[in-house]
């Protein structure tokens, strides 16, 4: 049984711990691996590496430090088959999908190199007689990042590059469902010429994250999962000093106007709400319809879609949807679609009960469709994270505008439309961080930021783009007068421009 270990100061290692965690073949529901989970004493070993590289990592000069980020691009590039396997078998999604993950992320990376642009300070001359005022941006010291099971390659990756680009030391703790392309990530930062120490990856779940929280010399902590430990986690670093950034759950909602184009439409949700079978933060799992026309449209347009869709392991190339990541998972979606029924909603399409011949003990979820669903009810309410759609009935625009507004999440929504003037004014009145005009998963490029609104995000400042290079820096802003100090003596007045 293959055993994944830690990346702690340039190498994998089991620790000090005797503890393992299952990771399963979600294809197979087989163990195929075990990883080891981190004690305080491996974390320790994590930062103390950290610390001691840190400093001299700071001092090289930033184009020095991107020219590493070149070289890491080129590796991730040169690999990206061999990675993209190795997440399909532990995530389930479809190889395509997989290099999509780590695709997204690569281009943080590559934004990350064009990091010493990003990282010049302001300056004023003649701030006042005589007075030159400056600021610059320096790293933390050290960061952490807790990165969620569904894109084990692009959200470390997100976080990673723009930390280290600055300067920082980064600890990565991923998610222990699906750890090994975290650790093969680490081993080709140092491949790249990354110094030993700046990326240690730790594995484990809640003892080690309250390890990070809590830890001294961690000064800043990233955080991508479930809104319930986002929360915590805003919580509980903020409440030990230091800076922190949590972003959570999701109910994209995407409201689609009688001028739309259906089969467009039809299209986009389908690719939205059962991609990577629905386990997306951006996945859009509420389909809006205005008006009741085109609502039976888009039901007539999404049902023979669904049939058709290909539901397989990710190493069958014609598979268009994996499994989900656990058979808790898998019980959990099934337990939701039967309450859908029981509270009222009509289901149209029934992904239940699917099994693949050859796969019986994996963890497939057909795809599932309901209509007439309210607000009340609870695949409404919940964040499902698998491949099943709700519609809700919209009478008007203001209705759907509304109910997107309502729900506490406010990760992504999307409106397909063909007026300007509705897609405008959706832009400008909706209270959700990502808004995709005729894109159902709107999420941004790497040189801007990805964040949500309301229950999907807590703290200040986006992942990536130039709000990360703020999120993993401090300004200092430096005062100087030269050179003739303060020779006419004290002064008791406070500072003003004179
Ligand atoms: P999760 O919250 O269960 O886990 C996220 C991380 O927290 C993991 O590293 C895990 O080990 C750790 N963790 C788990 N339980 C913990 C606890 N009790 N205390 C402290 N840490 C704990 O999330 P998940 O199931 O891995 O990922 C799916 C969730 O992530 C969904 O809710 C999805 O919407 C969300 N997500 C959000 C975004 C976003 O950008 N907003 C992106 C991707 C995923």
């Amino acid at each position: 049984m293959r055993t994944i270990g830690h990346f702690i100061d340039g190498v994998e290692t089991t620790g000090n711990s005797a503890e393992f965690q299952d990771v399963f073949n979600p294809a197979t529901g087989e163990v195929q691996a075990r990883v080891v989970l981190a004690t305080q004493a491996d974390l320790d070993a994590a930062v103390a590496s950290a610390a001691a590289a840190q400093p001299q990592w700071a001092a090289t000069n930033p184009q020095r430090r991107a020219r590493v980020f070149f070289n890491f691009v080129a590796l991730i590039n040169r690999d990206m088959q061999e990675l993209a396997e190795l997440l399909s078998a532990e995530h389930g999604k479809t190889v395509d999908d997989a290099r999509g993950d780590i695709l997204r992320g690569l281009e943080v990376s590559e934004f990350a190199a064009g990091a010493p642009h990003l990282l010049k300070g302001e300056f004023t001359d003649g701030a006042g007689p005589g007075i030159d005022m400056y600021s610059m941006r320096q790293p933390v010291g050290i960061g952490a990042g807790i990165t969620p099971f569904n894109f084990p390659a692009m959200i470390p990756l997100w976080m990673l590059s723009p930390a280290i680009a600055a300067g920082n030391a980064f600890i990565l703790k991923p998610s222990e469902r699906d750890p090994s392309v975290p650790v093969r990530l680490a081993q080709l930062a140092i491949e790249a010429g990354l110094p030993r120490g700046i990326l240690n990856v730790v594995h484990g779940g809640k003892s080690v994250v309250d390890g990070i929280l809590q830890h001294d010399q961690i000064g800043a902590v990233s955080f991508v999962g479930s809104t319930p430990i986002a929360r915590y986690v805003y919580a509980t670093a903020a409440a030990h000093g230091k800076r922190v950034q949590a972003f959570g759950g999701a109910k994209n909602h995407m409201i689609i106007m009688p001028d739309a184009d259906m089969e467009k439409a039809a299209d986009a949700l389908i690719g939205a709400g059962y991609g990577a079978a629905g386990e997306r933060c951006m996945a859009v799992s509420v389909a809006v319809p205005v008006g009741e026309e085109t609502a039976d449209k888009i039901i007539a347009a999404l049902k023979p879609r669904i049939d058709k869709l290909k539901i397989g392991p990710a190493t069958d190339l014609a598979s268009e949807m994996g499994p989900v990541i656990t058979q808790a998972s898998k019980d959990r979606i099934a337990a939701l679609v039967e309450s859908g029924i029981a509270q009222g909603a009509t289901l149209v399409v029934d992904g239940r009960g699917l099994t693949l011949q050859g796969y019986e003990k994996g963890y497939f979820v057909g795809p599932s469709l309901f209509d007439n669903v309210t607000a009340e009810m609870d695949i409404y309410k919940e964040e499902i994270f698998g491949p099943v759609l709700s519609v809700v009935r919209a009478r008007t625009y203001e209705d759907a505008l509304k109910l997107t507004m309502d729900n506490p999440y406010g990760n992504g929504t999307a409106i397909f439309t063909r007026d300007g003037d509705t897609a405008r004014d959706f832009a400008a009145r909706v209270n959700v961080g990502m808004v995709g005009i005729n894109v159902p998963v709107p999420v941004p490029v790497a040189y801007h930021s990805f964040g949500g609104w309301k229950a999907s995000a807590f703290g200040d400042l986006n992942q990536y783009g130039t709000d990360s290079i703020k999120f993993w820096t401090r300004t200092k802003t430096v005062t100087a007068r030269w050179p003739s100090g303060i020779k006419d003596g004290a002064e008791f007045q406070f500072p003003t421009m004179k």
